[in-house]
């Protein structure tokens, strides 16, 4: 059917404010030939490319110059000026474990050698993408952001390893980039509770919401009998955005939400209340996102994620935000 929200692609994502509040949309991309339909649908960039994906339908580990080519044309499809977020591979548990040199026999692969822990485990590995990454720079505006980081010295260590590596293509006379704006997700509790620290490191935070829900409430996202625990609107979870906010606010870096939560209309009043400006999610929701958008107040979504917070269950927070917001017909 045709798309209802076709006529907003090309109006701005503001609130509806005088003056209007913009409210960045991006988008999340698995495969780089997807980064098109990011600016299709209306959105300003990418704001979670999950390069993992390079390994679908592979059964070894991608080149320097697979890497490279991938990067550079998602940088091309975007343009120069719009930002793409280029996420290091998050492989391991649920995301291509048979060939990605994660232990196989871990007991809890959600809680082991996964993400980021792999490629710092995988120095090799991480080298290659990072080396194709800084490569690929040159074509616009590319960050680099980490998954899984649950300390500041893991965080630490991936910034090291990028120095290395911007030195290695210096040495070698390879073109790069090197100014490149470096970012960390927010998914896991340590991460949030620590925001204030690992926000004088970084840039940007991007809030993972899918892992973060996870670890939060120790509910698989993937097993349905613990699904009843499994809920972004869970006040614990609440908690958490607002801390991550806070301390990005106060050390004036961008917060971005990246994960289901934020493609989730319901949610976009309560995140925004909360602080957020900016938000990736996957390119088909965008339109009716803005459409959320454009028709809220900044007084409005702080009312109401004020009191959001102030409720005792999941359940309180999505009945209250389906009353303040009844879905359109
Ligand atoms: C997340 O965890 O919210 C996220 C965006 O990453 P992924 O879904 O790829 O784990
Ligand atoms: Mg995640």
């Amino acid at each position: 059917r045709p798309d209802r929200y076709e006529h907003l692609r090309d109006m701005p994502s503001v609130t509806d404010d005088d003056p209007p509040v913009p409210i960045r949309l991006l988008g999340n991309i698995e495969l780089a030939q997807e980064a098109s339909q990011c600016l299709d649908r209306g959105a300003e960039g990418v704001g979670l490319y999950r390069t993992e994906f390079l390994y679908l339908n592979k059964t070894a580990h991608p080149t320097e110059e697979e890497h490279y080519a991938a990067y550079a044309s998602v940088l091309q499809q975007i343009g120069p000026s719009r930002p793409v977020v280029i996420r290091t591979l998050d492989l391991g548990a649920d995301k291509f474990s048979s060939v990605s040199g994660a232990v196989s026999g871990e007991k809890n692969p959600f809680l082991g050698l996964r993400s980021v822990r792999l490629c710092l485990n995988n120095l090799d590995l991480f080298k290659t993408q990072l080396r194709a990454v800084l490569r690929a720079a040159v074509f616009g505006d590319l960050r680099v952001m980490f998954p899984m980081i649950s300390t500041v010295d893991e965080l630490r260590r991936c910034k090291t390893l990028l120095n290395e590596v911007k030195e290695d293509l210096e040495y070698a006379g390879i073109p790069f980039k090197g100014g490149v704006r470096i970012g960390t997700m927010i998914e896991v509790p340590s991460a949030a509770l620590m925001a204030d620290v690992l926000a004088r490191e970084v840039d940007f935070f991007s809030i993972g919401t899918n892992d973060l829900v996870q670890y939060t409430l120790a509910a698989d996202r993937n097993n349905e009998h613990v699904a009843n625990l499994y809920n972004p609107a869970d006040p614990a979870v609440l908690r958490l955005i607002r801390m991550v906010m806070q301390a990005a606010h106060k050390h004036k870096i961008d917060v971005n939400v990246c994960g289901e939560m934020s493609g989730e209309p319901l949610y976009i009043p309560l995140l925004v209340g909360l602080g957020l400006r900016q938000l990736s999610a996957t390119p088909r929701k965008i339109p009716e996102i803005k459409r959320v958008i454009r028709d809220l107040k900044i007084a409005e979504a702080e009312r109401v994620a004020e009191h959001a917070l102030t409720l005792e269950t999941a359940r309180q927070v999505e009945s209250y935000l389906r009353k303040q917001f009844p879905p359109e017909g």
